[in-house]
């Protein structure tokens, strides 16, 4: 099973993938189509990785006897969400690649060591303080001013765990409802963009940085996505080596996503980092010349990257359970008014409200019209039953 540095994982070999999502779903039939015999570590039979694996092992990713299972199929390991544990990673890592390593997935599981880490190496970030107990509160709102946003430093995404408080009795009330568990407090940003970079590094030092995107939320949910973004050569540049440095800092190999809030004055802060492919790169199925999945795959199985560049200018926008709320949407009908629409479903059974099921990819030449083709399918797609 030792597999010696420098010699890559070929097809047919077993590679796998921790974690049973859309990411894990993406990831495998990239790998699916390179050859390669590609599984999953899933919670769940029936997940969007699991429906589409040549192999799972259904189990929770730090039980042993799981780990075991998985363990004995699998000649790389790599992830598709961040709350892996550490002595599970360096668990398998003893006698087969995993990438991410453990330490990539360690400090960005967690927002106080991200934070440590990124503050040490000089990278730019919003004020913030630890808030590790109640009294550290006044500490925190003198440090970062107010308002701020209380993160819980522990799971969380999509907005969950977060609270903008304006005085110290609501930060207290926050702190309280998380449970009392480690916080960051974050100075509150006054931001003209949110923009994401996925990066790339090989095994053999090189790297790549995709064009930069520009993300909108809806409800702390990624809404829309387009790239490359519009925010001037410079500031792209200074984006992409920022991330490339952060990847290159935590001696990653694979896939590294950082998320930066771009203030007015043209100024970058770094908001967190994905040790992953991200919902921002989906386009990069359709648009790039190497998708982030099949960059995943080459960073884990130690070949050469392929190039990041884009081929075409796109956007991508999401599609939550909201969109079925009047019943199955009509794609017949959306694919009729522009033919050009990738849709991309992700097999779950459940359209619960914000439940992300699946994304729409348009590549135009220009990323603005792109981004309207995506916006008008997905209203057709809600219109259509009767939204
Ligand atoms: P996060 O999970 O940290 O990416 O935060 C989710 C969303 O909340 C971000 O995409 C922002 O829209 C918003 N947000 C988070 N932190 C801040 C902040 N310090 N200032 C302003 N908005 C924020």
């Amino acid at each position: 099973m030792k597999k010696l540095n420098g010699t890559p994982i070929l097809p047919p070999a077993s590679i796998g993938v921790i974690g049973g999502g859309q990411l894990g779903r993406m990831f495998l039939m990239a790998a699916q189509r390179m050859g390669y015999d590609a599984g999953v570590l899933s919670e769940t039979e029936d997940g969007p990785a699991a429906q589409v694996a040549n192999w799972s092992i259904v189990a929770p990713p730090d039980h042993l006897p799981g780990l075991r299972a998985f363990a004995a199929k699998a000649t790389g390991v790599t992830v598709e969400f961040e709350n892996v544990s550490a002595p599970a990673l360096r668990w398998l890592g003893k006698s087969r690649p995993v990438r991410p390593g453990w330490r990539t997935v360690w400090v960005s599981q967690n927002r106080l060591r991200e934070k440590r880490f990124l503050a040490s190496n000089g990278f730019p970030l919003a004020p913030w303080h630890p808030v590790l107990t109640e009294s550290d509160l006044p500490r925190a709102i003198r440090a970062v001013g107010l308002p701020l946003v209380l993160k819980t430093a522990a799971s969380g995404y999509d907005g969950k765990g977060q609270a903008k408080v304006d005085r110290l009795e609501d930060a207290v009330d926050a702190f309280r409802r998380f449970g009392s568990v480690p916080c960051v407090a974050e100075g509150w940003v006054i931001f003209a963009h949110e923009v994401s970079v996925v990066t790339v590094r090989g095994e053999d030092g090189s790297a790549g940085a995709y064009p930069v995107c520009l993300n909108r939320h809806r409800d702390h949910i990624l809404d829309s996505v387009v790239t490359p973004a519009p925010i001037g050569p410079i500031v792209g540049l200074e984006a992409r080596e920022t991330a490339l440095g952060i990847s290159q800092g935590l001696g990653t190999i694979g896939v590294l996503t950082v998320e930066f809030f771009l203030t007015a004055e043209g100024r970058l802060l770094v908001n967190e980092l994905a040790p992953r492919p991200h919902n921002s790169g989906h386009a990069t199925i359709e648009a790039a010349e190497s998708s982030q999945f099949e960059q995943q795959v080459k960073a884990l199985c130690g070949l050469p990257l392929g190039s990041s560049g884009l081929i075409r200018p796109a956007a991508m926008v999401n599609l939550l359970g909201d969109v079925w709320a009047g019943g199955e949407p009509d794609w017949a009908g959306m694919l009729r008014e522009d033919p050009g629409v990738k849709i991309h479903l992700y097999g779950k059974r459940d359209p619960v409200v914000g439940r992300k099921m699946g994304h729409l990819t348009v590549l135009d030449a220009d990323a603005n019209q792109a981004l309207g083709r995506a916006l008008a399918a997905r209203e057709r797609l809600i219109r259509s039953v009767g939204g």
